[in-house]
């Protein structure tokens, strides 16, 4: 019988298999972190703080 289990899902993904995409603000590649699992899809910028400068920008124009 085999069953994986999130810890070894967690084990199979190297760091380099992580996935990334850009930051809709910096442009700047970003990985996958463990604290956006739920919401790797909707995670759009790198770092709070291009989250903020992004709000602040957007709210100028
Ligand atoms: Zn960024």
């Amino acid at each position: 019988m085999r069953v994986i289990s999130t810890f070894d899902m967690a084990k199979m993904i190297k760091k380099a298999n992580l996935p990334s995409k850009p930051c809709l603000y910096c442009g700047l590649d970003f990985a996958w972190r463990k604290k956006w699992a739920k919401v790797w899809d909707e995670v759009r910028y790198c770092s709070e703080r291009c989250k903020r400068e992004a709000k602040a920008a957007s709210r100028k124009g």
